[in-house]
């Protein structure tokens, strides 16, 4: 989500307003939506002055530079900013449901909480519903969303209704499905196109649950992903490359490939410098250079059992060539950045660039821009 400048109609309250052009207005209107008119001159205000007076209560404007057609936005009262809860021309879109987690990883990007904040999954439902046109896929995240109880299948029964072909991706450690009530009540007729994103970080309970800080989280997980699988329900399997991971990364493809072989795909990321992973930096900051042999032995293990698998967060230069076809650009358009060594780089186009706050943190790997296309 950006936080941008912006100048709203002073009795539009911080709630999800969907950003139109004057003259679609009537023609889209409905009383479900509260709209904020793009103002493109000064007499623009006058005439949404005049709708809101004779009672088109849910209108406004809205005025900033960053400001974009089909934007959902929160404003931000008394502050002259908004948040852009969803922008339409971003390829990567994200709700987030809670900030709270059963888990405490080492790398985790955004450390839980346990402050009670059902307003966010409010929130999110709020957001689906001013979404104009569906983007192809929405990524839900936390936190740990199954944290949010029955107000889960709220979201995706929401989505669904709203934009039934568009695909959900699912971030859930999947913990709470290992519980056969919890499974049923969540996937039992269950409609939305969910693609369930479920980290795993060993092929043992012990490396597992030393990663995630939380006893019994690799048996729970696993059931969980069973119970998935049981509901016939597409799982990606997600490794983020920290160093305890990489040191046993070939037992976990192994694991993967000979226990759980209806595994849609696996995802290897590289970690994120932020949050958590800030602070155990120790395990967190390497260059992935460094296990370029054991990236392409994992990657030949995944593929000899037949395992989609693709890399993740990883720019070019961090992989030896034979893997840049896995490579996909996946970091989230607001917060993906390119660096000042990647100036002339020859595949920038196609690279996943780096995380905007790398510079806080670390790079996954020293940054070489790359002279020519490799062919
Ligand atoms: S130099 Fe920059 S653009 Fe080129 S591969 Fe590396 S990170 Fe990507």
């Amino acid at each position: 989500m950006r936080r941008v400048a912006a100048i709203v109609s002073p009795w539009s309250k911080r709630r999800a307003h969907r950003v139109v052009a004057l003259e679609n207005v009537i023609s889209s209107w409905t009383p479900e939506v509260n709209y904020l008119v793009l103002i493109q001159e000064a007499a623009d205000v006058e005439r949404i002055v005049d709708l809101v007076v004779r009672g088109v209560e849910n209108l406004g404007w809205i005025e900033g530079p960053e400001i974009e057609l089909g934007d959902v936005v929160m404003p931000i009262l008394g502050k002259g900013s908004v948040d852009v809860s969803y922008r339409r021309s971003d390829v990567h879109h994200t709700l987030f449901l809670t900030n709270r987690c059963n888990s405490n990883c080492l790398m985790c990007s955004q450390p839980p909480t346990k402050d009670e904040d059902g307003w966010l999954v409010d929130e999110a439902i709020d957001i689906v519903r001013h979404i104009e046109n569906s983007p192809e896929s929405i990524g839900l995240t936390g936190g740990e969303p199954l944290l949010t109880g029955n107000r889960l299948r709220e979201v995706l029964d929401e989505i669904h209704l709203r934009h039934p072909m568009m695909r959900i991706d699912l971030l859930t450690n999947g913990r709470l499905l290992s519980n056969r009530g919890t499974a049923a009540a969540l996937l039992d007729g269950l409609e939305a196109r969910v693609a369930w994103l479920v980290p795993l970080y060993g092929h043992a309970h012990m490396l597992h649950d030393f990663v995630v800080q939380s006893p019994g989280a690799f048996e729970q997980t696993l059931e969980g992903i069973l119970r998935l699988q049981e509901h016939g329900q597409p799982i990606q399997v997600r490794i983020v490359l920290i160093e305890p991971v990489l040191e046993r990364l070939i037992d976990l493809c192994e694991f993967i490939g000979k226990s759980l072989p209806f595994i849609h795909e696996v995802a290897l990321m590289a970690c994120e410098p932020i949050g958590f992973a800030l602070a155990n930096k120790e395990v967190c900051d390497l260059d992935l250079q460094d296990w370029w042999p054991t990236l392409m032995r994992a990657s030949r293990t995944l593929r000899r059992y037949g395992v989609r698998h693709m890399f993740m967060n990883t720019p070019l230069c961090a992989l030896p060539k034979d893997l840049w076809p896995l490579a996909v650009r996946s970091i989230s358009d607001w917060k993906q950045v390119y660096s000042d060594e990647c100036a002339g780089c020859s595949v920038m186009d196609s690279c996943s660039g780096l995380f905007a706050w790398h510079e806080r943190g670390w790079k996954p790997t020293k940054i070489r821009k790359i002279e020519e296309m490799v062919e």
